[in-house]
């Protein structure tokens, strides 16, 4: 079969790794001049890095299976990864049982129900009654008002900025979930996700897979119902038996072929954030935590990861610190100037790490993705598409179907590995 896989993420490089596995005949096509996708690298002063902080849990099971097959499993290091919270001026370590139990912002009557709720969170299986709750009711309601306020209220605004109120209950539940099942510890390739895309495609090619980076799909080629090829930006086509398409489903709406506007709608109604992402260089840390939430009304942003208090990176390469704003594209932060946008998250770090001075910051960088995160709402089950599109041979992939799960690296591996398999029955 002749396989046509739209996108050099991690989904379709993986996607592609498994489908050859079948013998299929397979090619991708990448909009970018580079592969990677979201996991992209750059050269920061030196030191090749990806745009976007990555961290490993205990339960990547589809990046360590990834990873032995490339011989890559040596390189994954896992080590406690300390959390903090900057609340008000203060800075709190939250972190271990004994950090909760010491955090005054909340009463302590529900620093011990919160205890009690990341335990059941890291026990429970059962999820689908929670897809139908939002989530801020429901935390209030296990939690207390003013834990909400204080930890939950930040924490979603982190990752859904503006839509933070809509969130269902099972997207938060499984996030618990997962970090809790880490116990504190996280993981890291050494040599990062640059190392990873280097291996991925090295074998890809050495099994004859062919990539065309800067090569855009402009439309899905469709005769009698049925995947006929990929008409790409060149002008050019690729006839093919299948199409795997990994692009989010608003986009894949935008390259359907004509005669498809109902599905097209369907697939546009599941909403993206974006992100807007600082990656500074800094001569001392801010703190020591991994990853530090912050709650206060004069920073601009919800919470910093710093990134070499995980992986040092040998100590040569300074302090990386990531602080993502999770906006919508349209939001003033999207389009603020890069400038503008490092200055006045710089002046927030000074307040947070007062030793800080304006000689500390060595080098900065700024990222931006329109398609972040799929806004996972409450009833996001019903607006999940199916893996198998409705014009047959069309097969999706996307963080979408990793709900109630968030997007990870590992997820999509585990999906592109099914669809693999989807395609060969
Ligand atoms: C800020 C941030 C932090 C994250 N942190 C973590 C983390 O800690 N751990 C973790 O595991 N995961 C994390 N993730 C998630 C992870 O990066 C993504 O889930 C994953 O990389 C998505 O891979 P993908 O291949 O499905 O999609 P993408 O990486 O989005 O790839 C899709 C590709 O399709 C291409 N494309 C688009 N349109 C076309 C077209 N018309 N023709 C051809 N190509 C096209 C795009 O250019 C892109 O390269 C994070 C993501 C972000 C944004």
């Amino acid at each position: 079969m002749r396989i046509g896989i739209i996108g050099a993420g991690i989904s379709g490089l993986s996607a592609a790794l498994a489908m050859r596995r079948h013998g299929h005949e397979v090619e991708i096509f990448q909009r970018e001049a580079g592969v990677g996708g979201l996991i992209e690298t750059f050269d920061f002063d030196g030191l090749r890095i990806e745009h976007f902080y990555h961290f490993l849990c205990a339960t990547d099971f589809g990046y360590f299976g990834l990873c032995r097959e490339l011989g890559l499993e040596q390189r994954i290091r896992f080590a406690r990864a300390r959390t903090g919270f900057y609340h008000d001026g203060r800075l709190y370590g939250f972190s271990t049982p004994l950090d909760l139990l010491r955090f005054r912002p909340i009463p302590m009557s529900q620093r011990i129900r919160f205890g009690l709720f990341a335990l059941e969170a890291r026990m429970r299986k059962e999820w689908v009654q929670l897809d139908e709750l939002t989530a801020k009711p429901w935390l209030i309601d296990r939690l207390g008002k003013r834990a909400y306020d204080v930890i939950w209220d930040p924490l979603l605004a982190l990752k859904f900025g503006g839509y933070y109120d809509a969130i269902s209950a099972a997207w938060v539940w499984h996030r618990l979930h997962r970090v809790a099942q880490s116990k504190g510890r996280m993981g890291y390739l050494e040599g990062g996700t640059g190392l990873l895309l280097d291996t991925l495609t090295e074998r890809l090619q050495q099994i004859g897979v062919r990539i065309h980076p800067g090569r855009p799909v402009a439309r899905i080629i469709e005769e009698q119902g049925r995947i006929a090829g990929l008409a790409l930006a060149d002008g050019t086509s690729w006839p093919c038996d299948r199409v795997v398409s990994t692009v989010p489903p608003p986009v894949l709406a935008g390259l359907l072929p004509e005669g498809w506007e109902g599905y097209a709608e369907a697939l546009r109604r599941i909403q993206y954030i974006g992100v807007v992402c600082l990656v500074l260089k800094l001569k001392r840390p801010v703190s020591h935590n991994f990853w530090l939430n912050v709650n206060d009304a004069r920073a601009p942003f919800n919470g910093i990861i710093e990134y070499t208090n995980l992986n040092p990176l040998e100590g040569k390469h300074g302090h990386i610190v990531y602080v993502p704003f999770y906006v919508a594209t349209d939001h003033p932060y999207y389009r603020m100037d890069d400038d503008a946008l490092v200055a006045k998250s710089w002046e927030a770090l000074k307040r947070i790490a007062p030793a800080l001075q304006d000689s500390d910051l060595l080098g900065r960088h700024v990222a931006r993705a329109p398609y972040a995160q799929a806004i996972c709402t409450t009833n996001f089950l019903k607006l999940m598409p199916a893996h198998r599109a409705p014009l047959t041979g069309l097969h999706l992939l996307d963080s979408t179907f990793l709900y109630p799960e968030d997007r990870t690296q590992s997820g999509h591996i585990l999906k592109a590995v099914a669809c693999a398999e989807d395609i060969a029955e």
